[in-house]
């Protein structure tokens, strides 16, 4: 089967399996390379062939998403995709409903899949062991006193979102 991954499923967990391949656009891969990088998704992003859509079958979901009136919502990247998938006769793996509101009109296959073991982000701070100063970055020691800075957990948020 072939498999067109979105910049979300990519980054989010996709299960690789390997009678399946996977395909997408360079523009997801540039959505990734502008994002912080885990191993886990270099690994992922080695399975990927990449494949352009074409212009005409873009122009073609575009004009369905605009009746649908998806396309608000959908990036050139969401459209791409989508397009890739018909090009290919092959499944979107996408969780985003606009996206798969148009597959649908389109008799687009589409997968949600499920974000399994990383359903929160976590944004890390420092703080220093002796004076609790806080930090964004961390230092060698801390400015203020030269104590040791230990990370902590600033901000969680949710990143499998279901818009
Ligand atoms: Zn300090």
């Amino acid at each position: 089967m072939k498999i067109v991954v979105d910049t979300s499923s990519l980054f989010y967990g996709f299960q690789i399996d390997g009678s399946n391949e996977y395909i997408t656009t360079d523009s997801v891969i540039q959505e990734i390379r502008g994002k912080k990088m885990k191993k886990s998704i270099e690994i992922r992003m080695e399975l990927l062939i990449i494949f352009e859509p074409s212009k005409d079958t873009v122009k073609e979901v575009r004009e369905i998403a605009e009746e649908s009136g998806d396309l608000q919502q959908l990036s050139g990247t969401d459209t791409g995709l989508i397009a890739l998938a018909r090009d290919h006769d092959a499944t979107l793996l996408t969780n985003d409903l606009a996206m798969q509101n148009v597959c649908k009109r389109m008799g687009i296959k589409y997968q949600s899949f499920q974000g399994k073991s990383i359903d929160t982000e976590i944004e890390w701070g420092y703080r220093c062991i002796g004076c609790k100063r806080k930090f964004d970055r961390l230092f060698k020691e801390c400015p203020y006193c030269g104590n040791e800075l230990k990370k902590y957990p600033k901000k969680r948020k949710t990143i499998v979102e279901s818009t």
